[in-house]
């Protein structure tokens, strides 16, 4: 796990959390940089000799402060929005390091690609394919594209995060892609460089991996049977984390999986995690509201809520959740609903959870967050974005401040029909 408890209370990256909590006010976003340096270490270690260029999924955690913490390790970033393009601009990164993915690109959004310098457009249908061709052919510009294929696999992930069956919506049927690929060789516009796949989010059996690898090299080999060019092969999402005891897939034998079915080709390789660079460095901290009995459940009301993290509403998701000052030994436990203040029922972040009797005041952390967490927050029940905090060295900086309600006020409008009389 992530921090250490110091003298009965939670400490990250050297700074206590409640010291943080008492100056930026929960609920908030914490993050390490030493554990997102860690798990960019496990990825550059494990792949090594094997030309891989890590491409940071943003959108698993887009703030700019993340961004930049990775470049500064040497990733590369992958996007999936021009909003994630401009981000990754305004963090410093260039576009030649930048790959576009993503199902529905628009044409405003790939002229911003390619006035960047897009190292990659990962186009994922034939209508796509066009629209950047024409794109670029007007600007005057040649658009490096991938074609992301389906290989028809089940990542046997949750149904909301897989991506890779021929039923999702996600990429170019295995079947039609060698057409299709031979058909943007001969569109202006557009150099074809290789493929690309992405099988689903949250891996924790790593043979579906194998199945889709083989599969991009079959068809690899397929085109250069007819003389086309590959020069390079995007692999997709990285692996799943344990966000409870389970143990996560073993980053050794993803590279041997890539050695032993794409090595061989000779392609450049790109790898675009998110989760598992960022998931475990993030806790959610937040303030026990209410310790609430009712007659058959007792709910404990924290002032974190779906809004803030939604991965449990929405995949079903459990976060284990942590009390930043240690109890004392012996003291009083009982099975908690933690539940947050939005007037639904499926504000709830876990049911019969154990916990050491709380006060109101304490601080909880949910842990594992880092990744779809802050990115997947809403202002549902007119509750502001929390902020963000990354903690390194023992030093903490506010990443994203708390927006306050005249900001966000000032967005709308009353229109002239409503403005007058009756007032
Ligand atoms: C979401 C996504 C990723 C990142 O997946 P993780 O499971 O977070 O590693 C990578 N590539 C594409 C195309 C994606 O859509």
């Amino acid at each position: 796990m992530i921090g250490d408890y110091e003298n009965g209370t939670l400490v990250l990256d050297g700074v206590p959390v409640g010291q943080i909590a008492d100056a930026v006010g929960t609920p908030f976003y914490l993050y390490s940089g030493s554990e997102m340096t860690r798990a960019y270490g496990a990825y550059a270690k494990a792949l090594q000799g094997l030309y891989v260029q890590i491409c940071y999924a943003i959108k698993a955690n887009s703030n700019v402060a993340i961004i930049r913490h990775f470049a500064r390790q040497g990733a590369g970033m992958d996007v999936v929005s021009d909003g994630e393009l401009q981000r990754c601009l305004a963090a410093g990164v260039s576009g030649e390091k930048i790959v576009f993915s993503g199902i529905g690109k628009t044409e405003p959004e790939v002229r911003q690609a390619l006035q960047a310098g897009i190292h990659q457009i990962n186009v994922e249908s034939a209508d796509e394919l066009e629209m950047v061709a024409k794109t670029a052919r007007d600007g005057g510009w040649t658009a490096p594209i991938a074609l992301r294929v389906n290989p028809d696999v089940d990542a046997k992930t949750h149904a909301k995060i897989t991506t890779g069956r021929s039923e999702n919506k996600f990429g170019i049927d295995f079947t039609l892609a060698e057409d299709l690929y031979r058909h943007a060789g001969g569109l202006d516009g557009v150099r074809p460089v290789g493929f690309a796949v992405h099988i689903g989010s949250q891996l924790m059996d790593l043979a579906p991996y194998r199945a889709a690898y083989a599969r991009l090299a079959e068809l690899t080999r397929q085109v250069r049977a007819t003389g086309g060019t590959v020069e390079r092969l995007d692999l997709g999402g990285g692996i799943g984390i344990a966000y409870g005891d389970q143990a996560a897939p073993d980053l050794s034998v993803f590279a041997d999986i890539i050695r032993q079915e794409i090595a061989d080709l000779g392609c450049a390789l790109t790898i675009e995690p998110g989760r598992s660079l960022v998931g475990r460095a993030g806790l959610l901290v937040s303030r026990v509201l209410y310790d609430k009995r009712g007659t058959s459940r007792r709910f404990l009301i924290l002032d974190a809520a779906m809004n803030d993290l939604i991965r449990p509403a929405m995949y079903e998701a459990r976060h284990r959740l942590v009390p930043v000052d240690q109890p004392q030994n012996g003291a009083a436990t009982a099975a908690y609903d933690v539940v947050g203040p939005v007037c639904e029922s499926g504000d709830t972040f876990a049911k019969g959870y154990d916990l050491t009797e709380p006060t109101p005041g304490d601080l909880y952390a949910f842990r594992d967050v880092g990744a779809y967490g802050a990115v997947m927050a809403s202002e549902y029940n007119s509750r502001p974005l929390v902020p963000e905090v990354l903690v390194e060295g023992g030093e903490y900086s506010v990443i994203r401040r708390r927006p306050d309600l005249a900001e966000r006020l000032a967005a709308e409008s009353i229109p002239h029909w409503l403005v007058g009389a009756n007032d």
